[in-house]
């Protein structure tokens, strides 16, 4: 299932979201990216911190919650059965929204989505947006095709703005400041708002004042809004956005035009099955029992709020997700962060590491799906597989299965589009023919323990190899091997039990 540019039709046609545009692909692999932010001291001790609080706070409201496990499942169940037939619910979507006054777009890539949405601010008249945090819009990079085409975005959600301020990239869902302190914010702040106080302090209140006075202004003046979407209704064609700051409500209500861009599986069937998300989602992301602002709307409603409202439904490779049975369930995610959270790798690395816009757990399992694996192969490697995120996940999305299943794709396009096998499949083929018959495996063994001599003394004496010679050297690079034993297994259950084949 796709969908087609001129809206109004679900085309049979599955693609990749397309490279060049958005932010779904970095410019190093993990491994790399990651040793960068490993050596950053600054850097871990902002996310240490970070991560931490978050996770406590949200074991403590998600302790409180009698039926969490059963309001999992409920999650799991109806995403589930919304992906099932997810075409014939974006059609009643768009019927109702068209029939409460909104008007809806189809975009298949982000190409088509940046045009689309430039088109509709350039048909205004008007040339700035204010924007709500949105990782769909920052999934295609709208806010550098809507530079190119002269008008400018401001982001309004706090971390956001600290992000677009600072040049920077976000490294979080969240929090995607994550990675500065109050002391770089306050330095930001100094430097690019406009008017700032010189004496402004790094007090989180003081900071929060000096956004809220630069923002104002801006609320007041926008005449065009650009959002992203939580959840939308398909029974109704009303969409939502939940948020902390209430920057989101400005400008989804004050803007003469609203234009909302929505991955196409944010869809829930019906205002029942609301319910459940919007309980999962406060606890699971910020820790709190309820969101601070919760704001809805279906389609326009005549003297009150925007006056136009443009749905902009969006594929870029979500089609080729669905259609991949063991990795669709990345679809059901709700953005909640808490895998990223949990997950020792993203703690140490931070997001920028992952080189797309969806960090963490869920963006080593999303954005090699949504690019195509060839694109972002690193990153299904790029954890240890221990299950937290599973753990903690409010939709139990099984990741770390997901994780192995793009593993074994990676290996399978390896074997087909590689015309010298790996130096990791040709170990692995001689592994399998060692260890396949029971008189070679013990001669390789009792051949090992020549390993015995390498390395520097201390680490032998420790139990351990710094570091293998040739081929092997790359095992060695990232972690120690243990010392072979002096005596194999079948060498002591020959002393210990007497004489026999050992088998
Ligand atoms: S995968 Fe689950 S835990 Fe991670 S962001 Fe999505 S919903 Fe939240």
């Amino acid at each position: 299932m796709t969908v087609g540019p001129d809206g109004r039709r679900l085309l049979p046609v599955v693609g990749h979201a397309p490279p060049g545009v958005g932010h779904l692909r970095g410019g190093r692999t993990f491994p790399d990216a990651a040793r960068d932010a490993l050596a950053d001291t600054q850097l871990r001790r902002n996310l240490g911190h970070a991560t931490a609080t978050i996770r406590t706070k949200r074991a403590r409201v998600v302790e409180e919650v009698d039926d969490w496990e059963q309001l999992r499942a409920a999650g799991e169940a109806i995403k589930t059965a919304t992906m099932a037939r997810l075409p014939e619910l974006l059609t009643q979507l768009e019927e109702r929204v068209v029939a409460a006054g909104g008007e809806v777009h189809w975009a298949r890539d982000a190409n088509e989505a940046n045009a689309i949405v430039t088109r509709l601010v350039r048909d205004t008249g008007h040339d700035e947006v204010v924007k709500v945090k949105s990782m769909a819009t920052q999934e295609i990079g709208l806010n550098e095709a809507l530079a190119d085409a002269g008008i400018a975005a401001y982001e309004t959600d706090l971390a956001e703005l600290i992000v677009q301020l600072g040049d920077d990239l976000p490294s979080h869902i969240l929090v995607p400041a994550i990675h500065r302190n109050r002391a770089e914010i306050r330095e930001l702040f100094v430097r690019t708002l406009p008017g700032a106080d010189p004496e402004l302090t790094d007090d989180p209140r003081a900071l929060a004042a000096a956004a809220r006075a630069h923002l104002r202004a801006r609320f007041l003046a926008a005449e065009v809004a650009v959002s992203g979407a939580n959840f939308a209704v398909a029974e109704t064609g009303t969409l939502s956005v939940v948020e902390s700051e209430g920057n989101g409500r400005m400008c989804l209500t004050l803007p003469r035009t609203l234009i909302t861009v929505m991955g196409i599986e944010k869809l829930v069937p019906t205002w029942r099955d609301l319910e459940v998300f919007l309980q999962l989602l406060p606890r699971s992301s910020t820790g709190e029992r309820m969101n601070p602002y919760t704001s809805l709307w279906t389609g326009v409603t005549p003297g009150d709020g925007p006056q136009a409202f443009h749905l902009v439904l969006l594929d870029n490779g979500r089609s080729a997700v669905l259609a991949d049975e063991a990795g669709r369930a990345a679809l059901h995610c709700i953005r909640c962060s808490a895998c990223l959270n949990v997950c020792p790798v993203y703690e140490r690395t931070g997001g920028h590491a992952y080189g797309s816009v969806y960090p963490g757990p869920i963006g080593a399992i999303l954005s090699p799906q949504l690019t195509g694996i060839e694109d972002n192969a690193s990153l299904p490697y790029a954890s240890s597989l221990c299950g937290a995120c599973y753990d903690v996940c409010p939709v139990r999305i099984d990741i770390p299965s997901i994780l192995v299943h793009l593993r074994k794709e990676h290996v399978e396009q390896q074997r087909t589009t590689r015309r010298v096998p790996s130096a990791e499949a040709i170990g692995m083929a001689a592994a399998a023919w060692t260890m396949s018959d029971a008189a070679r495996w013990e001669k390789a063994q009792t051949a090992s323990r020549a390993g015995r001599l390498l390395g520097r003394r201390r680490d032998r004496e420790a139990g351990r190899i710094r570091s293998l010679p040739g081929p092997l050297a790359a095992w060695t690079a990232a972690r120690d091997a243990p010392r072979p034993p002096a005596e194999t297994f079948r060498e002591w259950w020959r002393r210990t039990r007497g004489p026999g084949d050992g088998r």
